[in-house]
């Protein structure tokens, strides 16, 4: 199996490599979406959130207000790791989980892709056999997100400013895909990054760790 990770920064196209990539025969594990539903009503991810941060980031039924969430740990360092360090390990183990699922499986392709938007922040490169890095011009990001999201175009700014550079990200690439431009010119660099995982050396270092 080959395990690589995936990123980039908001708005550069990580779902839309994904999707490619498992057009492909890679299976995807979304960590944005098991942090979702790690937060569902009921969840002990969600109480233990609630324990630490109180019930202003709940909404009136109970859901999780994740823009007021957002905003606590957005100015506030310490809480962003306090809310790490109650997500982080369950999002892996969820991961864990999937990742043993779709090993079991016959059909495998044995490429599986981890969709990571933070994987630079909480420096996960070194556990991957490859990162796929996603990176768009910044205008077109802002215009992607403002047009296409809805989002204030002073957020959308204010929101990449606090992730990792571009810099910060191509120094953990080991592929790099442009999605500056169209979806096609972005297939045609996924087919070439998907064509060389699949000749990759196979490792079974995870495997045997488990
Ligand atoms: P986030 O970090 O916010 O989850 P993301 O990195 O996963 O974002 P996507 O959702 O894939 O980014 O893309 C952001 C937006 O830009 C989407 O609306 C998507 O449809 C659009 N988009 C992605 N790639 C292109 C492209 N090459 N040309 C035009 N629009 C694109």
């Amino acid at each position: 199996m080959k395990r690589i990770g995936l990123t980039g920064g908001i708005g550069s196209g990580k779902s839309t490599v994904a999707e490619m990539l498992a057009e492909r025969g890679a299976v995807i594990i979304d960590a944005d979406a098991i942090s979702r539903e790690l937060m569902e009503p009921g969840s002990d991810v969600l109480n233990e959130t609630v324990r630490s941060f109180g019930s202003a980031i709940l909404t009136a039924d109970g859901r999780l207000d994740r823009a007021a969430l957002a905003s606590v740990i957005f100015e506030n360092e310490a809480k962003r790791k306090e809310l790490n360090s109650i997500v982080h390990p369950a999002v892996r183990s969820e991961a864990e989980r999937q990742a043993a699922t779709a090993q079991a499986d016959p059909g495998f392709s044995g490429v599986l892709i981890e969709d990571i938007p933070l994987l630079v922040e909480t420096g996960q490169a070194q556990r991957f056999d490859g990162v796929v890095v996603v990176e768009t011009a910044l205008a077109e990001r802002l215009r992607r997100l403002v047009d296409q999201r809805g989002m204030n175009r002073a957020d959308a700014l204010a929101r990449i400013q606090a992730q990792a550079s571009d810099q910060e990200r191509r120094e953990i690439a080991t592929w790099l895909v442009d999605n500056s431009h169209s979806l096609e010119e972005t297939r045609r660099q996924v087919e070439t990054v998907y064509g060389q995982i699949l000749e990759m050396q196979d490792t079974v270092k995870h495997i045997s760790l488990r």
